[in-house]
């Protein structure tokens, strides 16, 4: 499916002024980085419970399987890091440490091209379950950003997507209504189901290739 055609299920392409990113997966996607954040939820859950680093790995794993289950959607880290004791804070405050986008990522010159080729047509902003500090320095390894309207975290309603009350509170404090907005992310879930269910326009990306699709809205425009 094109992206136009996505657009096309929920509004014309005319109508759009703003699109939605998620950040991790969506606007990059790197192995070690994700492993990275992974090792982070374990260190993190292995303090909470004072058990050894490999029982927390796979007690996480049980748990994000267990809740998946359960919910019949995709669990979050931040729903795991609840479930097991935590709180969704202070995971990202053992994750700020030690996680370091530094080292894993590099700029690509086609995702700068196409985020400032949008940014000319389209309000852009980032919706992220990462944290404010992450986020940047994420976004500053990857070369875009200053590109962003508004860099919405998890500090901001601190409520982990996919979490309708702070999708409302996003779409309040960018000042748009859902059909003026193309939601962007990589798991259809968290990211774009409630989008969807309220009239914006989705696009689920896999890889770089269906974001660089997103070119063909900026020639729209
Ligand atoms: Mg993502």
């Amino acid at each position: 499916m094109t992206v136009i055609q996505d657009v096309g299920v929920y509004t014309m392409p005319a109508h759009l002024r703003t699109i939605v990113f998620d950040l991790d997966g969506t606007l990059y996607v790197n192995e070690q980085l994700a492993a990275e954040i992974q090792q982070a939820v374990s260190t993190y859950i292995a303090q909470v419970r004072q058990i050894p680093l490999t029982a927390s790995s796979l007690l996480i794993k049980e748990t994000r399987q267990r809740l998946t289950h359960e919910r019949g959607t995709e669990a979050t880290l931040s729903s795991v890091c609840t479930e097991l004791g935590g709180t969704v804070a202070d995971f990202h405050r053992t994750a700020t440490q030690l996680v370091h986008p530094e080292r894993w990522l590099d700029a690509d010159i086609r995702v700068i091209t196409l985020l400032t080729d949008l940014a000319q047509r389209f309000e852009l902003v980032i919706y992220t379950n990462n944290n404010r500090t992450l986020a940047e320095r994420i976004l500053t390894r990857l070369g875009i950003s200053g590109l962003f309207r508004h860099i919405v975290t998890i500090e901001d309603f601190w409520l982990p997507k996919p979490d309708r009350s702070a999708l409302m509170l996003l779409l309040k404090t960018i000042g748009r209504s859902p059909g003026e907005c193309l939601f962007v992310g990589d798991r259809y879930d968290v990211d774009l189901r409630l989008p969807a269910e309220l009239g914006c326009a989705v696009h689920q990306v896999a890889d770089s290739t269906d974001l660089l699709a997103l070119a063909s809205l900026a020639e729209l425009a």
